[in-house]
Order: structure tokens, then C-alpha cells, then sequence
């Protein structure tokens, strides 16, 4: 039985579970490095672009890239103080996003930053990887917090 709350608009309640089997394909091996507390980027065998997160193709030129382990230390390219996010995120309210350079990596990547009060951020600041112990096979299995 469907419950109704409103007919103008309809308005109904209904349960909602999704489940479903998520492959990561060609860049399985970012994640499984997660677990092993490696940072996984792609490099282009043929113009020399490098990827963090990693791509399978090439962004510049369409070859198939491949792995090399990443610094796992960089500095902040810049950040934002978030206060509002999805709900799945409501309980670390508020939190900073960052994206990170790496030495020899052409892209920056984006990631959490804790343990550094927003006030204290700085641009270029140094920060280092750490990896939760407990993976959850998804991209929050890495954060950074300053080196
Ligand atoms: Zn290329």
C-alpha cells in the first residue's frame, strides 16, 4: 500500500534501495593501490602526459596510458570550506576539499584535507597522503593532511 500525503501535487511515499555490482575497469588498479596505500597514476606512452586521478586513455593524444606509482606528498593548489554537501556527507559538516600538485604529475587531484583548522590553509601549503586502513574501495579510501 502506497501512502498518499498530498493529491494536488501528488505527493506519495516510497521505499528506495538501490544495490548494484560497480566495476572500475581500466582503472582497478588506482583502487587496489589504495589499499596497499600507493597512489597509482597513468602516464601516455606517446606525448608523455601524466594523470592523477589516472586515465586508461590518454587526454591529450588518445594513447593507452600506463601505471607508475605517484608521489604520495605534494602541496595545495587550492581548496574550498565546505558547508553544505550531499547526505551522505552531512555529518563531516563542515569539511575542506582540496586539490593537490604532485611533482611529475600534469593534473592536480582532488581530495580531502584534515587535521588543519580552515583558517590555517594555505595555498602551496605541504601535504602528505594517508590511507584509511578499513578500505571502502571508493576515492575517500585516501585524504591529506598537511606534511
Ligand atoms: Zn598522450
Amino acid at each position: 500500500m502506497t501512502d498518499v500525503y498530498s493529491f494536488q501535487p501528488l505527493m506519495v511515499r516510497r521505499p528506495y534501495r538501490i544495490e548494484y555490482i560497480h566495476s572500475y575497469g581500466e582503472v582497478s588498479q588506482f583502487f587496489l593501490g589504495l589499499k596497499e596505500q600507493k597512489l597509482y597514476a597513468s602516464r601516455c606512452p606517446r606525448c608523455g602526459a601524466t594523470w592523477l586521478p589516472p586515465r586508461r586513455d590518454c587526454g591529450k593524444c588518445g594513447a593507452k596510458c600506463n601505471w607508475f606509482e605517484a608521489p604520495t606528498e605534494g602541496k595545495i593548489h587550492t581548496y574550498s570550506v565546505l558547508h553544505f554537501a550531499g547526505e551522505a556527507f552531512l555529518n563531516d559538516l563542515p569539511f575542506v576539499l582540496v586539490y593537490v600538485e604532485f611533482p611529475g604529475i600534469d593534473t592536480v587531484f582532488l581530495s580531502r584535507l584534515v587535521g588543519v583548522k580552515p583558517e590555517d590553509i594555505v595555498i602551496g601549503m605541504p601535504v602528505k597522503a594517508r590511507f584509511k586502513r578499513l578500505v571502502e574501495w571508493n576515492a575517500n579510501d585516501v585524504y591529506f593532511v598537511p606534511a
